[in-house]
């Protein structure tokens, strides 16, 4: 058992703009606890009632500024839990703080760069590493995807996902047995036998995730998500099986309401918007507390899943994720004086050790065979009855592996049953019979050698018998050495066909572009693996692809007019940038990886040749030995040594290629799930663009204020949702990021802005301003009555037509603008408004 307390860890993220001195300082001498220092700084102070603190100090294991990569974060907090995993003690790792403070940056990683992976990836990285490495174990590892919405539990990886509304899927639901265990009801499984296969699975759940967000369900900031790696480990022969679970968690935004900022009450206790994040303190402050018996986990399914993580059998970490900027004080400061009473939290990991009944069944029905014939032979109890078909067949199997057995310690052992042991001898002398009559052709080497002796009927010489000894020897050699040979032919063969048919896959990948937005690295993806070796490796590639794949289905089935207005949204999208930068990085590591599959299959080739080189030499040798009649040299010659340092060094070489190839593998496979993700929310964002692009061509056409029977545009009832979800947005003025985002209520509005791209001017202040521009009036007007319930192609040039306006407008009132002076609308991001976040400025 392993006794010890939560784990608490800070990371204070980059600030977006400038670096704001003299807020916060962390202490991090070697002999004592290091600690951070949030300084408020003076104009915050200022009007505080005297007693005010102006500074508040917090204890951490360990604190992680600005500049700590994702590499070093895993190696100190994540390594060490994934170790204990690998022991089969359970770990969890939470990560908590405001919205915008980096737990998704944390836990998940960054959407854009390889080298931002978070800890999901890299502990898989690790795991499966650890396990191939481990042959003296056999391990199972599953993956399950949580989420945790408005108290209401969703399985990420349910395939339904993509089909129906979060809504209609069956929620998850927590189910309690007798002993006090939590089972999680309709929440999946999925076996995960590489590391690819596990990444693919948390891809798809994020984007499982992604897809079902509205502004209505702020999912990313909202809900919790809880991904979990559950490892089995047992050891052959034994029934002991461990089983350790892995959570970690994206908790939601720690954002508190209740609370009027810098007027003296700041740092006043504060709700939480979420009340899962509620009940978790209650959970926390109970277990702090000495003495208290109850602990109110089943108030929230969130506290109910995680129970054994919060002082219970698991070893636990927290990372507090602190955006440390002026505007953000307070909610650092809850996050920190939250982490503080989760390090009182004594946690005591066991060994979760079970025996699998299956084969403990198996352990004793054989104890119960041996001690059966054990007791027939003490009582002399005799078995008359026939052996069995089965049971002779089973014997001369035995048999057969007993004398080609070249272990002289080898026995044969078919228990106390004198049947059995009366059958082995006459199989024996059926053997050796056969052998006189037809020669040492159908006897093993073994019988036939041993009995040589037996049949000559005059004694042997001594010479002569060496002899004949050192001929067989030789014999034996060429035998092995012809064996082989006829191997290696044999694998050639096997690899050939496998190449084969690799190479129809890869056809037909190419024949059908796994992407419908169609870029030219998709076809690539199965050409990499020239390396036979590689082709089971590669080939998950395909299925992933598939995975991703039917998410952007959509575009499939758009009209003209919106595949074009769909480019123009691409071109002016902030996400392109990224997504193009990637695609550039994945053909620098697509050529790269060629040219290693290439000189992997040089070098595969030049050990190929080496070793046959040597093989000859080796034949050449036994042959000579055959025409002098002499025995093979023990020792190799000069000539072999050298062809066998070469060897060994072309092995190395292969061998360093070969790791590179399958590092970079791995990251090309993180760059395109990445990619995919980031035209899945493309699309996604474009949908919505495109829906209030309708509508804004509805609010513009004259007759829009004449007309009463207003049709939705939009099919889907979700989808219905998100358009009055705007119209309230704009009519309430919630365009703007509001109150210099802590979070709070403007994080369904600040979403809603970052989902859809906004022009410039916002559309909020066009729409109240009544004075139209003369450009405007070449806007193409359409009543409102013509406008179909779903998107024809007619109705979807109108909006395209209107778009194009539109734009043709706003840039030259945004050149109008820097013209005169004003350092706006040099780019396209102006044109969509640029992504902000809470805790932007
Ligand atoms: P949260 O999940 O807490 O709401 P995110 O992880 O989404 O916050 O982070 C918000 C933004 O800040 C993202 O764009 C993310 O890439 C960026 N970010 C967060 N932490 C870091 C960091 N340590 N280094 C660089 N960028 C970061
Ligand atoms: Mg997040």
């Amino acid at each position: 058992m392993v006794k010890q307390t939560i784990q608490i860890f800070a990371r204070v993220k980059p600030p977006v703009r400038k670096h704001q001195q003299g807020i916060y300082s962390i202490d991090e001498d070697e002999k004592l606890i290091p600690s951070l220092e949030i300084i408020l700084p003076r104009d915050l102070a200022d009007g505080f009632v005297n007693n005010k603190r102006e500074s508040y100090k917090f204890k951490f294991q360990r604190i992680f500024d600005q500049d700590a990569n994702q590499e070093t974060i895993f190696e100190n907090i994540a390594k060490p839990v994934a170790g204990s995993v690998l022991e089969g003690y359970n770990g969890t790792i939470f990560a908590y703080g405001q919205t915008g403070s980096g737990k998704t940056f944390t836990i998940t990683g960054g959407a854009e760069r390889y080298s931002d992976r978070g800890i999901i990836p890299r502990t898989l990285s690790y795991i499966f590493e650890q396990l191939q490495k481990d042959s003296s174990k056999m391990y199972t590892t599953h993956i399950s995807y949580l989420e945790i919405y408005n108290e209401c539990g969703y399985d990420l990886l349910d395939p339904r996902h993509e089909a129906s509304s979060l809504e209609d899927l069956p929620k998850v639901t927590i189910l309690e047995d007798p002993d006090q265990n939590i089972h999680l009801k309709n929440l999946t499984l999925h076996q995960a036998t590489t590391e690819e296969e596990a990444l693919n699975l948390l891809f798809l759940g994020d984007t499982n995730r992604m897809i079902a967000e509205t502004p209505m369900n702020q999912a990313s900031t909202r809900s919790h998500c809880i991904f979990t790696i559950h490892l089995s480990s047992k050891e052959p022969g034994s029934a002991t099986v461990r089983h350790a679970k892995l959570h970690l968690v994206d908790l939601a935004g720690s954002e508190r309401v209740a609370k009027t900022g810098v007027g003296g009450h700041l740092l006043t206790e504060a709700k939480y918007i979420n009340l899962s994040l509620h009940y978790l303190e209650q959970v926390i402050i109970a277990l702090s507390e000495k003495h208290r018996s109850h602990i109110p986990y089943r108030n929230s399914m969130m506290t109910s899943v995680l129970r054994d993580s919060l002082g219970g059998n698991c070893m636990t970490t927290m990372i507090a994720t602190l955006s440390l900027e002026k505007r953000n004080l307070d909610e650092s400061i809850s996050t920190c004086r939250f982490a503080q009473r989760v390090a009182l939290i004594k946690n005591e990991a066991v060994l979760n050790e079970e025996i699998d009944p299956r084969l403990m069944i198996k352990r004793l029905q054989k104890e119960i065979q041996e001690l059966k014939d054990e007791l027939a032979m003490v009582t002399g109890e005799q078995r008359t009855e026939a052996l069995t078909e089965a049971e002779l067949l089973q014997l001369e199997k035995l048999i057969t592996s007993f004398l080609e057995d070249q272990d002289p310690e080898s026995r044969l052992e078919v228990g106390a049953d004198m049947r059995k042991v009366h059958h082995c001898f006459h199989h024996l002398k059926k053997l050796l019979n056969d052998k006189k009559i037809f020669g040492n052709n159908t006897v093993s080497n073994t019988v036939s050698s041993e009995s040589k002796d037996q049949d000559c009927q005059e004694p042997l010489k001594e010479e002569e018998y060496r002899k004949l000894r050192d001929t067989l020897k030789q014999r034996d050699n060429e035998i092995n050495i012809l064996v082989n040979m006829l191997k290696k032919e044999k694998k050639k063969a096997q690899e050939a066909l496998h190449l084969a048919g690799m190479d129809r896959r890869e056809f037909r990948h190419s024949q059908s572009p796994p992407f419908p937005l169609g870029n030219p690295e998709e076809g690539q993806r199965m050409r990499l693996s020239s390396a036979p070796s590689q082709a089971q490796d590669f080939s998950t590639l395909g299925n992933r692809s598939s995975l991703l794949h039917k998410k952007t289905g959509m575009r499939e089935e758009m009209s003209l007019g919106r595949q074009e207005a769909f480019e123009i949204f691409k071109r002016d999208h902030a996400d392109s940038v990224t997504i193009d930068d990637n695609k550039q990085i994945l053909k620098q590591r697509f050529s790269e990886a060629k040219a290693l599959g290439e000189s992997i299959n040089e070098a595969r080739s030049k050990i190929g040749h080496l070793k046959e080189e040597i093989t000859q030499r080796h034949i050449q040798q036994v042959a000579l030995g055959i025409s002098e009649n002499m025995a093979v040299p023990l020792m190799p010659d000069q000539q072999e040594e050298k062809l066998r340092s070469q060897l060994e060094e072309e092995k190395r070489r292969y061998k360093t290629m070969f790791t590179r190839l399958k590092a970079l593998k791995v990251e090309i496979e993180h760059l395109q799930l990445l990619m995919d993700k980031a035209k899945v929310k493309l699309q996604k964002e474009f949908e919505v663009w495109w829906a209030e692009e309708a509508t804004n061509l509805q609010v513009n056409s004259p007759a829009v204020n004449s007309l009463n029977h207003t049709k939705p545009f939009l099919q889907t009832s979700d989808s219905q949702h998100q358009q009055s979800q705007l119209f309230s947005n704009k009519s309430s003025g919630g365009w703007e990021v509001q109150g210099q985002g802590t979070g709070r209520f403007d994080v369904c509005d600040v979403n809603a802005r970052k989902i859809l791209p906004s022009p410039c001017p916002s559309p909020h202040s066009q729409k109240q301003s009544n004075t139209s521009t003369p450009l405007e009036d070449s806007i193409p007007k359409r009543p409102m009555s013509s406008i179909p319930l779903t998107g024809d192609s007619q109705t979807d040039s109108d909006i395209l037509a209107f778009i194009k306006a539109r734009q043709s407008i706003l840039q030259k009132q945004c050149k109008f603008t820097s013209l005169g002076g004003s350092s706006r609308a040099t780019g396209h991001q102006h044109l969509w408004g640029a992504h902000s976040e809470v805790g932007g400025e």
